[in-house]
């Protein structure tokens, strides 16, 4: 598959650091995550590598908040745990006081593990188990986001079992295209996410009416990830305001709007919407209705945040065949998509440096290939990517590996979970070493009539 190219060339290094101000060039230990040379952790942990940096996570919280707190607003803030579910990353949002939104009862244990309130907690998700709806009642989860007539006859019924109430919003499906790549947009009717804006009023009224283990709450939206303008905000946000309305005219009590997530940020040259641009949109539509808002930001809070170091592993000529088609010559490292599988699976581009201090004249540099040692056409990093030359052994980091990086990783191709390491100014510490091909193997075992007699 071939893409189109670019409408703009790809930012050079130096525009890359100016965008990513987690990052550091140091003219002798190379590129920087906050106060750490990279190839100092690689050195100590190997590669590939993923590196968060807590410094960067905090600020990116912080900047968050304040945007909304400037916009006039005070809504609580869920970290989508979807997006990078490490107990280091969870405590220390929770210590910025957020939440979490989760997707899985695994997600909720991890919230519990790592210290959040499970009154912080919000469950969404298409496909949750009875056990896992359970799960949630039991623990006092803050609120359940239904996204479906069944789900919510179902919760109720588990609810009046358990002799509990479940706190619910119903998750709108606004039929709104977030403008966003086709595998992560979520508001469209066709989507298989949430409830029909007309179905929305009679499945409320029926909630408060005929099920008394729902405590009908409010109602929730989310668009899709990784959006790039306000105007899909505007327009979600217009069809909630005009059901809250609605239900109220009707005496239903709407208490809570839960905003969802989605906001992009900048992987290449993209204009991503400030949150202050979001708070804003929120407060102009949202704020005169007068409920508790709840704000689910993933990516933004986490993607900028981390990196994955690589190794070269080798360099491979192009063919004379494949030159005369106008490719380049590869450049092959030691983490593949199993690693790091956002640009397989939605043709994502990422930012990918060299950590060493620069070497040589611009005029060597040349186009590469920059590609995974997995056995997948699909393991491709960058294409025709202008870069110093790369040799056997040098490090390269992938940026904006934050969000939706490890959390996608897989042991295919049998490589096993690479290691992580948060860095925090001028400290770091392995947060989950590298696993080991031993204990990839430990859990599997062969049934015993298939064993050899000794
Ligand atoms: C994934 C998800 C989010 C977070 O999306 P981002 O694009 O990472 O901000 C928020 N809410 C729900 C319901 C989600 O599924």
């Amino acid at each position: 598959m071939t893409l189109p190219p670019p409408a703009t060339p790809d930012p050079t290094p130096e525009a890359l650091l100016r965008t990513h101000p987690a990052l550091h060039e140091d003219a002798r230990r190379g590129l920087k995550l906050e106060g750490v040379a990279l190839a100092e952790i690689a050195a100590q942990v190997g590669t590939p590598c993923w590196v968060i940096g807590a410094q960067t996570l905090r600020q990116r919280a912080r900047a968050l908040k304040a945007a909304f707190g400037d916009a006039g607003l005070k809504p609580s803030f869920h970290f989508a745990v979807k997006a990078q579910d490490h107990q280091a990353t969870l405590t220390l949002l929770r210590q910025e006081g957020f939440g979490g939104d989760v997707v899985s009862g695994g997600e909720l244990q991890r919230c519990l593990r790592a210290g959040m309130d499970p009154q912080a907690l919000v469950y969404s998700g298409v496909g949750k188990t009875d056990d896992e709806l359970r799960l949630a009642l039991r623990e006092g989860i803050g609120q359940i986001n239904v996204e479906s007539p069944e789900e919510l006859a179902r919760l109720n019924a588990l609810a009046l079992e358990l002799g509990l109430r479940a706190p619910v919003a119903l998750r709108v499906n606004p039929d709104v295209d977030a403008g966003t790549h086709d595998k992560i947009t979520t508001g469209r009717a066709e989507d298989k996410f949430g409830i029909a804006a007309p179905e929305i009023i009679a499945l409320y009224r029926q909630a408060c009416e005929t099920m008394p283990g729902i405590e009908m709450r409010g109602l929730a939206v989310h668009l899709g990830s990784q959006i790039l303008t306000e105007a899909p905000y505007r327009q979600g946000y217009q069809r909630l305001a005009e059901l809250v309305t609605q239900l109220r005219t009707e005496g239903l009590a709407v208490h809570t709007l839960d905003c969802g997530g989605g906001l992009g940020i900048a992987y290449r040259d993209e204009q991503a919407p400030e949150p202050a641009r979001l708070a804003r949109v929120i407060a102009d539509i949202l704020g005169p209705l007068e409920v508790e808002l709840k704000i689910e930001p993933g990516r933004w809070l986490v993607g900028p945040a981390g990196v994955l170091v690589s190794r070269v592993i080798g360099t491979r000529a192009a063919s004379e065949a494949a030159q005369a088609l106008g490719s380049p010559d590869f450049v092959i490292l030691d983490a593949g998509m199993n690693d790091l599988l956002r640009p397989a699976l939605y043709e994502a581009w990422h930012g990918l440096l060299p950590v060493a201090p620069a070497r040589g004249a611009e005029s060597d540099w040349q186009e590469v290939d920059v590609v995974g040692p997995i056995c997948e056409s699909s393991d491709v990093f960058a294409r025709n990517r202008r870069l110093p030359p790369l040799e056997q052994g040098d490090l390269v980091a992938l940026l904006d590996a934050g969000a939706y990086g490890s959390v996608m990783s897989s042991t295919y191709n049998t490589r096993p979970f690479c290691a992580q390491v948060m860095v925090d100014g001028d400290q770091w510490r392995v947060i989950r070493p590298r696993q080991t091909l031993e204990e990839l193997l430990a859990v599997e075992s062969v049934p015993e009539w298939l064993a050899e007699q000794a």
